[in-house]
C-alpha cells in the first residue's frame, strides 16, 4: 500500500493550523464576600436565568424569531419587570444570547439529521450551576486587581478574589467577558481574556493514533497504555450514601438544602478530578507528537447502553477529545477524527479482516501479526488518519468559548445522567 510520508503531511497540517487562532483564555478565581453580598449575587444569577427562560418562552410563542429579536426583547423585559432592570444591560444581552445558542444548537442538530435526540431547548430550573455573564460594563477591578466590584442594580459590592495572580499579565481591554458562576462550594469569577494563545511545539518526529477503551483510558499506536482513573467509581459508594440521605430529608426544609449541597460538592470534586486528568493527558499527548488521530465516536449514542454507560461517562472521552483539539490548535499540532469503522477488526499490518468478539483481547492474524487488540486498533486509526488528512476533526476557533463553559458544566450533566439511569 502506498502512503504519503507522514512528515510531508505534518507540514501540510501545520500550514493549515497556522490560520486557526485560539483566542480565548479563561482565568478563574473564587469570590470572597459577606453573606449579604452573596445574596445580591444570587439575585443577579436568578435574574439572568429568568431572562434566558423568558427569551426562550418568547421564541416558542413566536416562531421565526432571530437572535436580534431576542436581544430587543431584553429591553422589553427590563421595562416590564423591576428586577430585570436592575441587571446590567450587557448581562441581559448575554442571557438572551445564551437562549439563542441553545436554540441554534437545536437547529444545527436537526440540520445534521443524525439519529438521536435533537436537544429541544429547555427551561433552566435548577438552583445549582447558575451563572451570569457581563461584558465591558457592570463590573470594575481595583488597581491592584485583588478586588472586583459589581456596579449594577443589585449592588453586590466588592469581593476579594482568590487565585488571580495571572490577571496581572493582561490589559483590562483584553477582558471581554466576566462570568459569575455558582457552584456547590461557593461563588467563582471567570475572566475570558482575548489573547492569542500559541505555544511552541518542538518537532517530535512522531505521529500517533489513539484508541480509547473501557479497559484502559487509551492505547496508542506505539503500544503505550494509559490507565483509566475511574474517579467516579471510587466515589460512588460515598455519593450513594449522601444521595440516600438527601432523599430522606423533607422537601423544602433547610436540612434538604444542606444535604443537596453535600451531594453537589461530591460531584464537583469528581468533575474537577476528571477535568484535571483530561487536560493533563491531552496536553501530554499533543506535546509528544506531531499529529494525533482518534476515532470520531458518538459518545451520546453509546451511553444508551446502560452497562457501559457509567464507565463511558466516567472515562469522559468527549472531554478529553475537546482538550486534544484545543491543545492541537494551541501547539499547532494536527488532530484528526477518523470514522470508527472496523478499526478493531482489520489487521493493521496486512489489512485483512480478523473477526473477533468484544472479549477477545489479542489480535492474531495469518500474516504473523500478533498484537494487543487496542494496539492494533490504534495502528488502524493512525493509518486512516494519515490517509484522510484534510478532513480534520477540529471545530473552528469560535468553539473555544464553548469549551470554556463546557468545562464547567459536568457536575450538572453527570447528575442529570445519574438520575436518568436510576429510573
Ligand atoms: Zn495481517
Amino acid at each position: 500500500m502506498h502512503e504519503e510520508s507522514p512528515l510531508r503531511l505534518c507540514f501540510v497540517l501545520r500550514y493549515q493550523y497556522k490560520q486557526v487562532n485560539v483566542r480565548m483564555l479563561v482565568l478563574e478565581a473564587k469570590l470572597r464576600g459577606e453573606e449579604r453580598q452573596y445574596q445580591a449575587l444570587d439575585e443577579a444569577l436568578r435574574t439572568s436565568r429568568f431572562v434566558r427562560n423568558m427569551c426562550l418562552r418568547y421564541w416558542m410563542d413566536n416562531r421565526g424569531l432571530n437572535k436580534y429579536d431576542l436581544n430587543k426583547y431584553c429591553s422589553v423585559l427590563a421595562k416590564e419587570f423591576e428586577f430585570a432592570k436592575l441587571l446590567n444591560s450587557t448581562a441581559r444581552q448575554a442571557s438572551a444570547e445564551r437562549a439563542w445558542s441553545s436554540i441554534s444548537r437545536f437547529f444545527d442538530n436537526c440540520r445534521k439529521g443524525e439519529p438521536g435526540k435533537k436537544g429541544y431547548p429547555k427551561f433552566r430550573k435548577h438552583q445549582t450551576n447558575l451563572s451570569v455573564e457581563y461584558k465591558a460594563s457592570g463590573w470594575k477591578l481595583s488597581d491592584d486587581r485583588q478586588t472586583i466590584t459589581f456596579t449594577d442594580g443589585f449592588e453586590a459590592g466588592s469581593f476579594r478574589m482568590w487565585g488571580t495572580r495571572d490577571l496581572h499579565f493582561y490589559q483590562i481591554e483584553q477582558i471581554k467577558r466576566v462570568r459569575v458562576v455558582r457552584r456547590a462550594d461557593g461563588y467563582y469569577i471567570q475572566f475570558c481574556v482575548d489573547v492569542e494563545r500559541r505555544e511552541n511545539h518542538e518537532y517530535q518526529n512522531r505521529v500517533l493514533g489513539i484508541d480509547v477503551g473501557l479497559n484502559h483510558f487509551y492505547t496508542d499506536s506505539d503500544g503505550n497504555i494509559v490507565e483509566n482513573p475511574r474517579y467516579l467509581r471510587k466515589k460512588e459508594r460515598s455519593l450513594k450514601r449522601t444521595q440516600r440521605r438527601l432523599s430522606r430529608k423533607k422537601k423544602g426544609s433547610k436540612n434538604r438544602v444542606k444535604a443537596r449541597n453535600k451531594v453537589g460538592r461530591k460531584h464537583l470534586k469528581v468533575s474537577r478530578q476528571r477535568k484535571d486528568f483530561a487536560v493533563k493527558t491531552a496536553r501530554c499527548v499533543v506535546q509528544s507528537s506531531d499529529l494525533v488521530a482518534y476515532e470520531d465516536l458518538k459518545v451520546r449514542n453509546m451511553v444508551k447502553n446502560h452497562h457501559l454507560a457509567k464507565s463511558i461517562s466516567d472515562a469522559s472521552w468527549s472531554q478529553f477529545r475537546e482538550w486534544l483539539e484545543y491543545f492541537g490548535k494551541v501547539f499547532g499540532v494536527g488532530t484528526i477524527a477518523v470514522p470508527p469503522h472496523y478499526t478493531s477488526q482489520n489487521c493493521s499490518s496486512c489489512g485483512t479482516t480478523v473477526k473477533k468478539s468484544l472479549s477477545t483481547r489479542t489480535h492474531t492474524c495469518k500474516c504473523g501479526c500478533v498484537l494487543d487488540r487496542d494496539h492494533n486498533a490504534a495502528l488502524n486509526i493512525l493509518r486512516i488518519g494519515l490517509s484522510t488528512v484534510g478532513h480534520t476533526g477540529t471545530q473552528d476557533a469560535s468553539g473555544d468559548i464553548d469549551l470554556c463553559t463546557g468545562e464547567e458544566t459536568p457536575p450538572g450533566k453527570s447528575s442529570r445522567r445519574k438520575r436518568k439511569s436510576s429510573k
